[in-house]
């Protein structure tokens, strides 16, 4: 059987995709808007870092490509949150040895992601062919050269901006399709690695304390209730920042103080600074080019964006950010992007998947995979939006840092206890949707406990336990 695919994006999902697919021995051309990134073409205004984590690593296992891209990556073992007056306190993200969070780079994964589709001789990428239509009769997809290309079937890969979801909504009647941006924006900034006089070779086998300014084996947070930045380590020893702050500034009348601190306040040099050195002040001597980067680099903007259906047919899926682009504060965008393509592919070897003959019955495929994603991309995008509110101001809040204190403790004690952190990030077995429902339910028990006990140090951990297995009783209860 060799089913002919057509891939719109080379992007994270849509190379990982190709792997996937050509290792069914299927034939994959792959049609990519930019330039090929292995030529240095890397696009500005791009996370240059990410969190992968299990869901990622589960999806990237299959294809062989785990421990490769783990080799370069940096583990981050909790948040290190950074108080006004320069204090840190660690908040680890899991009681248990061997969960963390892994610092990749974005054109890292994504170059070694096209290199191994290439290595199949079915795979084909097209670099600087845009897909600007999509016919959802006859599947055709007409490109930005003029040509029209078909196949078995179209995969749109293409991103939170998707040309192909845009041209579904015109053309499909009941086509359901919104964004929703949050106030805030984000720009990058950088902190560079420590410098040392030797050679590169020399540079790299320094330790990591002596390579990093900041404590390299966390993610770092400067938690400020209306605003916040994060800073994630590049294996070179520097930081990747991120500010996230409003675009545009609240009335003075409703808020006060530096609350009406926004993107479009900071226009000037001097303004910029005092806004640093107020609200970052141990991050400030670690940026010696904050101006530069601030005032160079784009500022980006952030969104929830959910569609339905997510194909015609089976002429067509959507898939990744195209389909549930999701803002990016439970670092899950391209892991849950990755769980689609090994879920979509795991439903390829079903029984059902194959039609009369030896073809792909790809309507089949198409439903059953988006009756069990949808679900589990809502409950991950709601869960993405509650985090920014976490990060930006729960992490500075003390009952908030006892809970994740007794969470570590109880991990520590109890094997078969997962915070909702965990569950969403540590545990691939276990469906989004599942996580968000029973890790609510523990977070109000938990918020509860922490609010009347201010030395959660003395609090018995066996009954919460147990409190905390009767809430999962009743939610078995509960669906049956
Ligand atoms: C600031 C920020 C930080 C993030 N941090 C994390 C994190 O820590 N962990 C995490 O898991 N996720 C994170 N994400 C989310 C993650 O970046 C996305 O979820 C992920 O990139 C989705 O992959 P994708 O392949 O679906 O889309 P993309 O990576 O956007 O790829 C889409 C591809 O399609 C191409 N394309 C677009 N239009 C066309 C067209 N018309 N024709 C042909 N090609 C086209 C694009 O050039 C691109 O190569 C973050 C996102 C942001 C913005």
């Amino acid at each position: 059987m060799t089913e002919k695919m057509i891939i719109i994006g080379a992007g994270l999902a849509g190379s990982l995709l190709a792997i996937y697919l050509a290792r069914r021995g299927f034939s994959v051309d792959v049609f990519e808007a930019r330039g090929d990134m292995r030529k240095g073409e890397v696009a500005a205004g791009r996370s240059i870092n990410l969190a992968l984590s299990d869901r990622g690593i589960a999806a990237l296992r299959e294809v062989g490509m785990d421990e490769y891209m783990l080799a370069e990556a940096v583990p981050m073992y909790g948040r290190m949150i950074h108080s006004e007056n320069g204090e840190t306190k660690l908040l680890p993200y899991s009681g248990r040895k061997g969960e963390f969070i892994n610092s990749v780079s974005r054109s890292g994964l994504n170059i070694a992601l096209i290199n191994e589709a290439e290595k199949y001789d079915g795979v084909r990428f097209h670099f600087n062919e845009a897909c600007v239509d999509f016919d959802c009769n006859s599947g055709v997809v007409r490109l930005g050269s003029g040509n029209r290309v078909s196949g078995d079937t179209v995969i749109a890969a293409d991103g939170a901006g998707s040309v192909v979801r845009q041209a579904m909504e015109h053309q499909i009647p009941d086509f359901e399709s919104y964004s929703v941006f949050l106030e805030h924006g984000y720009k990058e900034l950088h902190i560079p690695g420590r410098t040392a006089g030797g050679s590169p070779a020399s540079n790299a086998k320094r330790s990591p304390e002596d390579r990093f300014l900041l404590d390299p084996n966390a993610l770092h947070i400067w938690p400020r209730h209306r605003f916040m930045m994060i800073a994630l380590p590049n294996f070179d020893g520097s930081f990747t920042c991120t500010l996230f702050l409003a675009n545009k500034s609240v009335p003075p009348a409703a808020t006060a103080g530096t609350d009406t601190a926004s993107f479009d306040r900071l226009t000037d040099e001097n303004s910029l600074l005092n806004f640093f050195d107020r609200e970052f002040p141990d991050a400030v001597p670690l940026m010696p080019t904050l101006v530069e980067d601030f005032f160079t680099n784009p500022t980006g903007q952030l969104g929830t964006l959910k569609s339905w259906p997510w194909h015609v047919d089976g002429k067509v899926l959507l898939l990744g950010d195209s389909a549930h682009a999701m803002v990016p504060f439970y670092g899950q965008g391209m892991n849950c992007a990755f769980e689609d393509v090994r879920i979509l592919d795991s439903l390829l070897s079903e029984p059902g998947a194959v039609a009369t003959g030896s073809s792909v019955d790809w309507k089949v495929v198409f439903e059953q995979y988006a009756a069990l994603r949808k679900p589990n991309t809502d409950a991950i995008q709601e869960m993405a939006e509650e985090n920014f509110y976490e990060m930006r101001d729960a992490t500075a809040d003390r009952v908030f840092q006892r809970k994740r204190a007794l969470e570590t403790r109880l991990e520590r004690t109890f094997p078969d206890y997962f915070s909702k952190y965990s569950m969403v990030t540590f545990r691939e077995d276990l469906p989004y949707s599942v996580a968000k429902e029973r890790g609510n339910a523990q977070d109000r028990l938990l918020m509860e406990i922490c609010a009347e006990e201010e030395n959660t140090e003395d609090i018995d951990l066996t009954s919460i336990f147990t409190d905390l297995q009767k809430l999962q009783l009743e939610e078995i209860g509960s669906k049956r």
